[in-house]
């Protein structure tokens, strides 16, 4: 079995669509997960917002607003009579529900309920083109075998309830279904995060142990550096598992953060691919990469927090860093990045949600100093650390910008760099231009 997974932008327009099934009629077995056409998770986000905001009349706008594209999309898409009111017939009743919730009361609960229509539509949408085309196809509700338990993938239910579907469907060699959504111990609508279609193939590709996962895209593979901030960047063909994972976690809005680890875990190749451009070579994914290039990416991640607690009891004692991390494991705050001095520790966190009991907690052991609005930058690749011409090349490239913290030597294939936000763009076209410069790679 093969995984494919199309996101926002390659479900985009009918057009789009239409490219989509061209990549997946071939006879061989595989599952298609779809995101949401581009642009209507974030609207069904704004629908929330208003909502929350007591808003009535926007939420009822903002639902509107759907139409127009729509009608559209099932126009271009769908040529039958039957099939276009049977499209019709669907978004009426997707208007209907996202209307018909009350302001009050509004929970996390509906909001998950509304966040799931994305996928619903559009993978309803192919279903119907397929089957307008003649093309068999089975569509498999998501919400069926993707189950959540903490917020985690609880795999043996998925992997109980994916045989037990596949199984009804004996002889069917192309399935489609829907990526981000999923149902937790509650039995209740939730998700994987935003971006969460990545993940939704890769914990399928692990539960069906598929042959290869294909992530496709709007780009030919991981780029060498962020292409939305830096020129000129350009695709690496493979990377190892460590340096996807990191370079996704990092910021690379290609791969959701965690997307890498479930094909990990059952050595399944990931391959990123371009929609538009299906012939390139993409990246591939795996045990190993190639040597001869040592830096593969840059990447870079927003809304970083650093707190420095400054404290002379940690002279020449023990047991200092270990009450420190106590604070963090108490509130579930994951730590990024950490430096020490013999009387400071310097870390970061991306999740702000208890910073401030955080501090209050880590007040008792010394000094605290918060610095809000940072950026990691995170130089990913193999050896780095043997090879001093990298290091050199990532001081040297940023100098002239106020470095808050180093992270080098805790792996061999990331150096991170702590920066104001506000030098982002700066620091990845800094590095960009001393790191691929003839002489390195
Ligand atoms: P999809 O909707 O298909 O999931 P995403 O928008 O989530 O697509 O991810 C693709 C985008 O990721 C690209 O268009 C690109 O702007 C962005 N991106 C960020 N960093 C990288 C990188 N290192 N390599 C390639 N793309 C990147
Ligand atoms: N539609 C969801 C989002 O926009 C999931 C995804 O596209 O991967 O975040
Ligand atoms: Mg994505």
């Amino acid at each position: 079995m093969l995984v494919y997974k199309f996101g926002g932008t390659s479900v985009g327009s009918a057009e789009r669509m239409v490219q989509v099934s061209n990549l997946i009629v071939d006879e061989k077995p595989k599952i298609v997960v779809l995101s949401a056409v581009s642009g209507t998770t974030n609207a069904l986000v704004g629908i929330c917002d208003a909502y929350y905001a007591g808003d009535k009349p926007l939420v009822e706008k903002l639902v509107a607003d759907f139409k127009p594209k729509y009608d559209q999309h099932i126009y271009e898409l769908l040529e039958g009579e039957a099939a276009r009111e049977e499209a019709h017939a669907l978004m009426d009743e997707k208007y209907a529900l996202l209307n018909s919730y009350s302001v009050e009361g509004f929970s996390t609960e509906q909001e998950r309920e509304i966040h799931a229509q994305g996928e619903l539509i559009s993978t309803k949408l192919m279903h119907l083109y397929l089957t307008e085309k003649g093309v068999n196809s089975v569509l498999l509700p998501a919400l069926d075998f993707m189950r959540s338990e903490n917020g985690e993938p609880a795999y043996p239910e998925i992997e109980k309830r994916l045989e037990a579907t596949l199984a009804q469907h004996k002889g069917e060699t192309l399935f489609i279904t829907q990526g981000y959504i999923c149902t937790n111990e509650f039995e209740k609508v939730d998700n994987l995060q935003r971006g969460g279609s990545d993940y939704t193939a890769t914990i399928i590709g692990a539960c069906v142990n598929a042959v290869e996962v294909q992530i496709w895209t709007d780009i030919d593979g991981m780029h060498n550096n962020d292409p939305r901030f830096v020129e000129n960047t350009k695709a690496v063909e493979q990377l190892t598992y460590d340096e996807a994972a990191e370079l996704a976690y990092f910021g690379a809005k290609i791969l959701h953060p965690l997307a890498v680890l479930p094909a990990q875990t059952k050595d399944i190749p990931v391959r990123l691919k371009n929609t538009m451009a299906p012939k390139a070579f993409g990246t591939l994914i795996g045990p190993t990469s190639d040597n001869a290039i040592p830096v593969k990416s840059v990447a870079a991640k927003n809304g970083i927090v650093a707190i420095k607690i400054k404290s002379s009891r940690m002279l020449m004692a023990y047991g200092f860093l270990k009450q420190v991390f106590e604070v963090f494991e108490k509130y579930s705050t994951p730590i990024d990045m950490i430096t020490t001095s013999e009387v400071a520790v310097s870390l970061t966190i991306d999740n702000d949600t208890h910073l401030e009991e955080i501090v209050r907690d880590l007040q008792s052991l010394g000094l605290v100093e918060v610095d809000k609005d940072m950026t990691i930058v995170c130089v990913v690749g193999q050896m780095l650390v043997e090879n001093a011409n990298i290091v050199s090349s990532v001081v040297n490239a940023l100098k002239s910008l106020p470095v808050r913290m180093i992270s080098y030597g805790g792996s061999k294939s990331n150096i991170s760099v702590l920066i104001p936000t506000f030098e982002k763009n700066n620091a990845l076209n800094l590095l960009h231009k001393e790191l691929y410069s003839e002489e390195l790679v």
